[in-house]
């Protein structure tokens, strides 16, 4: 079942998510529920709070099919940072430029309890970060300027108004 895509200005999205177990029945529902979401709306990916689940979990689709990412850690993290632009299916419109960590390392749990780990870099690295501020109630208009945050929300304005 495709789900609605909480946006900017919902507070269901500045929510810090607290760990928790995840009912398996419960999770089966919500995973099929947020890939169904995701490729809808032909997002990367999508993290549970923006369909209004207060659940630490996040799936995406980089082109090699679905990975669900369920109590997601990093690990490690590089010191040097890159700046590139991104945009969130909460702030249709456009994008904005956000500084983050070059590269990643991140620990989870897939949908069947057993625990991944993956080392990203570019633009996997930069969707770990973004969905795993999702859980922690953090968007990209608090990590990017003043300037480019009121850009984006003018953007995001005119979207909504068609
Ligand atoms: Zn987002």
């Amino acid at each position: 079942m495709v789900l609605s895509i909480h946006k900017l200005g919902d507070p269901v999205l500045r929510y810090p998510v607290p760990e928790g177990d995840i009912d398996s029945a419960e999770l089966k529902t919500i995973i099929n529920d947020m890939t169904d979401t995701l490729r809808e709306a032909k997002g990367l990916g999508l993290a549970a709070p923006q369909v209004g689940i207060l659940k630490r979990i996040f799936v995406y689709d980089m082109g090699e099919g679905l990975r669900v990412m369920l109590n997601p850690q990093v690990v490690w993290e590089s010191p040097e940072m890159e700046e590139d632009t991104e945009g969130c299916l909460s702030i249709p419109g456009g994008e904005v430029t956000v500084r983050r960590r070059a590269a990643v390392k991140i620990k989870a749990f897939d949908e069947l309890g057993a625990i991944q780990e993956i080392d990203a870099e570019g633009l996997l690295a930069r969707l770990f970060q973004h969905e795993i501020d999702h859980l922690n109630g953090v968007m990209i208009v608090d990590r990017t300027t003043e300037e480019e945050r009121r850009r984006l929300i003018h953007e995001m304005i005119r979207e909504d108004r068609g």
